[in-house]
């Protein structure tokens, strides 16, 4: 059979899967963001002006009305300027342009009218921040005697949560004048430098079978290749990565002495300081994650590696064929995707289900790739605004996976609406443990349905999956804390001596039967997540609490009850108190020991495939 052939045959394959519930019936589904129909008519329209005027008037009103007042006073005064201070927070008309703007961005890059647009209403709307900025700053300066005799009163109940959190950042607060420069200096200092090496990477491409490849298309399609054009076409972009590390040296210099500077500024002692505190998680839970995932958690993936090169009969694979399915993949088109996480979503639990089919007939769900769109996937959600889910959905099991994921994003945010808007978000730690609790919730009603013979495919392909999720971030979390603490005390890092720091930590979680290079060590200059400032913990910690949950209602259908108090918590309380509000200690370094135990299971279960194979 020839590979054209073959590659035919593969797209054919076929998904079994057979819905077990008796679900409502779907209205039409639209699969493209309804942005005129949800937000304005087009760019032009007048309403879009008389909004941001209300948000003006309101701010400065606000302003005006609370600036001279001493709130350490009263704690009925506290509570009424909380309160206004709230509503002010979650006007709808506030954040409706910003969010059309971005999201035309988002589904087309090329869209020149809504970039523009967006430029000068972000100029606005932060000197309206600056505005406002006196009224945290003031209430963090309350002495520490009064905070205590005020989180006592009554009439600050509500805000209790709020206000301690605020007064444990407060430590770190720098004078008004300073807070406003930093503001107003943040995109020349951070976000230009980024988008820069993002940009010019979004601009290469190379040469490949006779075609002119994009970068990130090149990327995307690398999966799809046959082992040997995989390397061929890996090495060309591991050498355009080479020469964009020339300014991405500079980038990453520029940044991290940046935050460096602002985190001694502010009084932060280790580099993620500060970011264990913005996502409302303590610095110990995360030591102990990064401590239990590069020990015990990257010998498990240097075992999974050395059984896959087993079972492919080879010594070594290429770095490339790390994520490799062992079996033929098969074609999920996002009617019968749908048609999963429906009976998943009804199955767990009635709302869910209502959420998504909401999202799917109201055009809150963007699901094909198409020219000028941007890659990936994400959820976007905000107080008093609809939900969306972005994704470039191709058919494969892969975007399944991606749809419950994103939903699962959706569906913590709508869950999250039951309480007021200080406490509607959530952090990052709690969103990403929702969202890969609906992919583990996905995968074990598939992999039930599973038939004998595809069910190896399915596990190795999980473990794979996780390996991604689990080692491969904390990798990252590693390369970026020594990128942090050798730009400090060095004063620089080289091109060279970054893609070194990056080869050496990829190989900690690979071990020696992946075929790695130093060359690919040039990859840190395509990481988006190591300029995120230890974001990628956040997705280890989340898969892991996870899979607790996905175990815990596995064996007790009603867990579902503690599930839906975990979504609906949203933000009004620390990642460790609302996990402790469902039996999840995640102060002990012993929760993500046990939490490995699954993936464990599945590796070694993967070890009896490949040692009965081996008989045959
Ligand atoms: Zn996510």
């Amino acid at each position: 059979m020839s590979k054209k052939q073959k590659n035919k045959k593969k797209v054919v394959k076929k998904f079994n899967y057979t819905p077990q519930n008796s679900l409502p019936k779907l209205g039409k589904v639209q699969t493209k963001w309804d942005l005129n129909g949800l937000y304005y008519k087009n760019a032009d329209d007048p309403q879009m002006e008389k909004d941001i005027k209300k948000t003006e008037r309101n701010y400065k009103a606000f302003a005006k009305k609370w600036r001279n007042v001493d709130l350490s006073k009263s704690a009925k005064k506290l509570a009424e300027a909380l309160a206004e201070y709230e509503q002010l927070g979650a006007m709808s008309e506030a954040g409706k342009p910003g969010r059309y703007l971005r999201l035309r961005t988002a589904i087309n890059a090329n869209d020149q009218e809504a970039t523009k647009k967006l430029t000068l209403l972000s100029n606005r709307l932060r000197k309206l921040s600056n505005e406002v900025i006196f009224f945290s700053l003031n209430i963090g300066k309350i002495p520490k005697g009064t905070q205590n005799e005020l989180l006592k009163n009554p009439a600050l109940e509500h805000y209790k949560y709020y206000l301690e959190r605020l007064w444990l950042s407060a430590k770190h607060d720098l004078s008004e004048a300073e807070e406003k420069i930093i503001n107003l200096k943040s995109s020349q200092s951070y976000g230009r430098w980024v988008d820069m090496v993002e940009k010019m990477i979004a601009k290469r491409s190379v040469k490949f079978k006779g075609r002119d490849l994009p970068f990130n298309e090149a990327m995307e399609t690398l999966d799809t290749l046959s082992k040997g054009d995989k390397v061929k076409l890996w090495d060309l972009l591991m050498t355009e990565l080479e020469q964009i590390g020339e300014v991405a040296e500079h980038e990453f210099n520029a940044i991290i002495n940046d935050v460096r500077s602002e985190d001694e500024l502010r009084g932060y002692k280790k580099p993620y300081s500060a970011t264990a505190l913005s996502y409302e998680d303590t610095e110990k839970s995360i030591e102990n994650l990064v401590d239990v995932v590069s020990n015990e958690g990257f010998s498990l993936s240097k075992k999974f590696y050395k059984l896959k090169a087993e079972w492919h009969k080879e010594n070594k694979l290429h770095y490339t064929r790390k994520y490799e399915s062992i079996g033929d993949a098969p074609t999920i088109p996002f009617s019968q995707a749908v048609d999963i996480c429906r009976d998943v979503f009804y199955g767990v639990k009635n709302e869910y289900g209502e959420i998504f089919d909401n999202m799917l007939t109201n055009g809150q769900i963007d699901v094909y790739p198409q020219a000028g769109k941007r890659g990936g996937a994400f959820m976007s959600g905000s107080v008093n605004q609809p939900t969306h889910v972005f994704l470039n959905h191709l058919d494969n099991f892969k975007s399944l996976e991606t749809l419950a994921h994103e939903m699962g994003h959706a569906i913590h945010e709508e869950r999250g609406k039951c309480q007021t808007p200080f406490y509607q978000g959530h952090s990052i730690t709690t969103a990403e443990t929702v969202s890969t609790l609906f992919e583990n919730l996905l995968f074990d009603t598939v992999y039930e349905q599973a038939a004998e013979k595809d069910r190896p495919v399915l596990l190795h392909d999980r473990v794979a999956r996780d390996i991604a999720t689990i080692q491969r971030q904390i990798a990252f979390f590693n390369a970026e804390l020594e990128i942090h603490n050798t730009i400090k005390s060095a004063g620089a890092m080289t091109n060279v001596e970054l893609r070194d720091c990056m080869y050496k930590h990829l190989k900690a979680y690979l071990g020696p039967a992946i075929d790695l290079s130093k060359k690919d060590g040039y990859s840190y200059a395509y990481i988006p997540h190591l300029r995120y400032g230890f974001y990628v913990y956040t997705y280890t910690f989340g898969i892991l609490m996870s899979t607790i949950m996905a175990n815990n209602y596995k064996a007790d259908k009603s867990y579902i009850d503690k599930i839906d108090k975990f979504l609906c918590a949203g933000e009004s309380d620390n990642v460790a108190n609302i996990f402790k509000s469902i039996g999840i200690n995640t102060s002990r370094e012993n929760t993500f020991k046990e939490a490995l135990r699954n993936h464990t299971d599945d590796i070694n279960a993967f070890a009896k495939i490949v040692k009965e194979k081996r008989k045959k």
